[in-house]
């Protein structure tokens, strides 16, 4: 099994059209950037994606997907499901998993895109490519929002979706002790409604036992990646994990 990173920013991206802050600028000139969320998850020759960045296109091209199996869905803001329209006249049959609110929250926005809306509900595995998934309820008002488990071959990979620290008790029971947390961090600091800070973050990485973390869903609030690189487990654009048949401690590369 393998899972990458195929975005790390936050809904603008970095960097941010018209910004030029320090993180922005150094972003322009040494030419890297922060795509927006997705994760892509490969097993079995299947693909599977966790959530439609508004970067797909590119996402897609660069890593030479050409077929996607499977879409989960977190929840209806654009940065996580406006992509889907690259779609469109390249693959017509796109299965999306996700809760019932979520797909009435994005079916609004899908009236000349077809797909295949699959129901699950929170706390209920389902396999798809031999990968069993669980969403759990996170926090992220005022709507519904997922994170997403994945449990493969005795490894437990946990993304926490958009959130902020309050996740229901429930939820933090069922991702406890995770191989690999990808869990989201808007800045490094700051009280936000919506979303966690890297401190929180990280916080919560202890509180549920994470092996291994990385942090995305990153703003320009984070200084010039090679610098915060320095200072946080943070994650960056195509960065991939892969997971082995046989358990072993040093799963990753990356
Ligand atoms: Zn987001
Ligand atoms: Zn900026
Ligand atoms: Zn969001």
């Amino acid at each position: 099994m393998i899972v990458k990173l195929l975005g790390t920013g936050d809904s603008t991206g970095t960097p941010v059209i018209n910004c030029h802050c320090k993180t922005c600028e150094d972003a322009r000139r040494r030419g890297w950037e922060r795509k927006r969320f997705s994760v892509l998850v490969k097993n079995n020759g299947k693909v599977i994606l966790i959530d439609t960045s508004p970067d797909l296109r590119r996402q897609l091209l660069d890593n030479k997907i050409e077929r996607v199996d499977a879409v989960i869905w977190t929840h209806c803001h654009f940065d996580h499901f406006g992509g889907f329209g690259e779609f469109y006249r390249v693959q017509d049959d796109v299965v999306v998993y996700t809760t019932p609110q979520i797909h009435e929250d994005i079916e609004k926005y899908m009236r000349f895109l077809e797909y295949k809306p699959v129901e699950v509900e929170e706390y209920k595995p389902f396999k798809i490519a031999g990968i069993e998934f669980t969403l759990f309820k996170v926090n992220h008002p005022p709507v519904e929002a997922v994170g997403v488990m994945m449990t493969w071959n005795g490894y437990k990979v946990v993304i926490s979706g958009d959130t902020n620290r309050e996740i229901p008790s429930r939820s933090l029971a069922e991702i406890m002790n995770p191989d690999l947390f990808i869990v989201e961090a808007l800045a490094p600091s700051g009280k936000f409604r919506k979303h966690m800070n890297a401190k929180e973050a990280l916080e919560l990485s202890k509180v549920i036992n994470a092996k291994k973390v990385v942090l995305t869903h990153l703003g320009h609030f984070f200084p010039p990646h090679s610098i915060a690189s320095k200072l946080y487990p943070v994650g960056y654009d195509y960065q991939e994990f892969s997971f082995k048949e046989v358990k072993l401690d040093e799963f990753f590369r990356n």
